[in-house]
């Protein structure tokens, strides 16, 4: 269970709402044992898991005591984050999802000039809180135990303004249909990689153009045209099983 607020061996706390919930829906009894983990993200949390023990259950609160922290980590070889176009209804929550699973490092929601729910203002912060909720829920049922970040909605000159060009970031790729695009496999060695992809319309090429003169290199998936949510997917899967 996430448990974002700090942990330490022998405390006794009470769970978060959401893990408490998951615990009561579980009909977890005292003396139960339980896993907790913090989710921080970089080398400077230090991550791995707690073992815990129901201590009392509430009718809507859950007490346990905090055990031995365990050094575990499940991250992927190489940071792979995500710069994807938003798709419209639960195909965002799909793509979320699965890529926690496949250990994605972050994701950051683009509005693109295609895409269909254009987010702002209190409507995009709902967003993103929800996706990093999936990230969350997705974390607790693959064993996870750092949550990837989900950065606010951005368009793409303004995540190109806050990300200049840097080769200390690693390598940039925009997933494109274009001909003349190169194979994936290029960025094989790289220890970080940012994905660009476009939403079902697909990136203007005026967007394309811009990604290219900001040190992104054109890589294909091959001959199929994958649907906005497969493509970044298909992708990250080949650098973190790899
Ligand atoms: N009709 C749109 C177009 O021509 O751009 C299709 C867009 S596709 C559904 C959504 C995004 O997935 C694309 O913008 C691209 O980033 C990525 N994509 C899909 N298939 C791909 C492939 N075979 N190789 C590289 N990227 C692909």
């Amino acid at each position: 269970f996430h448990c974002p607020a700090p942990l330490a061996t022998g405390a006794e706390i009470d769970l978060p709402p959401g893990a408490a919930r998951h615990v009561q829906v579980l009909r977890l009894q005292p003396g139960d044992g339980i896993t907790l983990f913090h989710g921080g993200q970089g080398a400077g949390d230090p991550g791995g898991e707690f073992d815990a023990s129901v201590l009392r259950m509430g009718r809507s609160d859950v007490r346990v005591q905090v055990g031995a922290h365990h050094t575990i980590e499940r991250e992927a070889p190489r940071a792979v984050h995500l710069l994807a176009g938003i798709t419209a209804n639960e195909r965002m929550d799909w793509l979320v999802e699965k890529a926690t699973e496949l250990g994605v490092a972050s994701i950051t929601p683009l509005v693109a000039e295609r895409s269909v729910l254009k987010l702002k203002g209190e409507r995009a912060d709902k967003k993103i809180a929800h996706w990093q909720a999936v990230a969350v829920a997705a974390c607790e049922q693959c064993g996870r135990n750092r949550v990837p970040v989900v950065h606010g909605a951005v368009d793409l000159a303004g995540w190109l303004r806050a990300h200049p060009p840097a080769p200390a970031q690693g390598a940039r790729l925009l997933l494109s249909l274009r001909a003349g695009t190169g194979p994936l496999h290029a960025a094989a060695a790289a220890a970080a990689v940012v994905f660009l992809s476009g939403p079902e319309g697909g990136l203007s090429a005026t967007e394309e153009d811009l990604a290219l003169a900001q040190g992104f290199a054109p890589v294909t998936l091959g001959p199929r045209v994958l649907r906005a949510e497969t493509a970044p997917l298909a992708a990250l899967a080949a650098l973190t099983l790899a």
